[in-house]
């Protein structure tokens, strides 16, 4: 019987860890199929506190990965597939194979993963002039030519954002006008620097001689006229999924299908913890997720104690 059991390897799991297992409470993680989580994607990162110079988003996950193993956190790489509370008290955390590990308490930790297009070479540009986060990524584009594609309050908040650094913010949607509230819209659309490319999608990502982003080919979903959009970076915000599927419907959701904390990092299960973008659509960033595996690591330990 593990006392805590710490589902997800990202910035949120790997703070949990180290407050846990400085607490003397042992915990075991499971990294799932993204060992390290999104940020092993990136290159790098500026905004995370204690690296004026920056640092490589994946050297910042391995040196978290090795803060807690120094004090004791054991990881597996295992993928959960089902976590079931018992009438006994403790969770069944059934993994992919079968296997069952007992625990005391659970902390969620599994991120949200972005929505890209599903195009070919999509995974490969990740972090090299395609992104899905202007907060992180936009001061690398100083007065150059970037897109957003999407609608929604999202795509519109990120484009104003984008404004701030580059020379020309195209806005690329499906459809003819935006989905994003009436203010996000307005304060977008009237943006001098955001040019909308309306009833449009991307059906390529073309890229320079280093392998980064050059340009987009983009198609006219009403015409069929296909034509090429010179640009740096391309931003994707057409949402995030967030990583609940395995809970089962036991742990209560709001409508995104993100964990609903009920006080802190509790959740309707008593012992059940969510902590980083699992359960935060809001922030999502490696600081806020930090955060909150350090608060869901406290409360698990006085759930423990009490
Ligand atoms: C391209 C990119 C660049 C970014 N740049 C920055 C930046 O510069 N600064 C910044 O602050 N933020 C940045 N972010 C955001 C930041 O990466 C996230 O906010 C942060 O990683 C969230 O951490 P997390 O621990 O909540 O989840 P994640 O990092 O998403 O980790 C989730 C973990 O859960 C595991 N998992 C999922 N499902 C299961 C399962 N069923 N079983 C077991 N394990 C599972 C995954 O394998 C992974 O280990 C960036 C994000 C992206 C995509």
């Amino acid at each position: 019987m593990e006392n805590v059991l710490i589902i997800g390897t990202g910035c949120a799991g790997y703070t949990a860890a180290i407050y846990t297992a400085r607490a003397n409470l042992s915990p075991l993680l499971l990294s799932g199929t993204q060992p390290g989580g999104q940020l092993t994607t990136t290159t790098e990162v500026e905004n995370f506190p204690g690296f004026p110079e920056g640092i490589m988003g994946p050297e910042l996950m391995m040196k978290m990965q090795s803060q807690s193993e120094k004090f004791g956190a054991r990881i597996e790489y295992a993928q959960v597939e089902a976590v079931t509370k018992t009438d006994a008290g403790h969770f069944d955390i059934t993994l992919e194979g079968g296997k069952v590990i007992q625990s005391k308490t659970v902390i969620v930790a599994t991120g949200a993963s972005p929505r890209h297009l599903g195009l070919p070479n999509e995974k490969s540009l990740i972090g090299r002039g395609l992104t899905s986060c202007a907060t992180c990524d936009g001061a690398f584009y100083r007065n150059v030519p970037v897109a957003v594609i999407g609608g929604g309050d999202s795509a519109a908040e990120e484009a104003t954002f984008l404004t701030r650094f580059a020379s020309t913010v195209y806005l690329i949607h499906r459809r003819d006008e935006l989905r994003a509230s009436k203010i996000m819209a307005d304060r977008a659309l009237a943006n001098p620097k955001i040019k909308p490319i309306w009833n449009s999608t991307v059906t390529e990502y073309l890229t320079d001689e280093k392998g980064e982003v050059r340009a987009a080919k983009i198609q006219n979903l009403v015409t069929g006229e296909e034509s090429e959009l010179e640009l740096k970076c391309v931003f994707v915000a057409i949402g995030h999924v967030p990583n609940t599927k395995f809970l089962n419907g036991q742990v209560t959701l709001d409508e995104n299908g993100y964990i609903l904390q009920t006080k802190g990092t509790q959740t309707n299960i008593p012992g059940l913890f969510a902590a980083g973008d699992v359960a935060d659509h809001v922030y999502r960033q490696a600081i806020t997720a930090a955060g909150q595996g350090c608060a869901a690591a406290l409360e698990a330990e006085r759930y423990l104690a009490h």
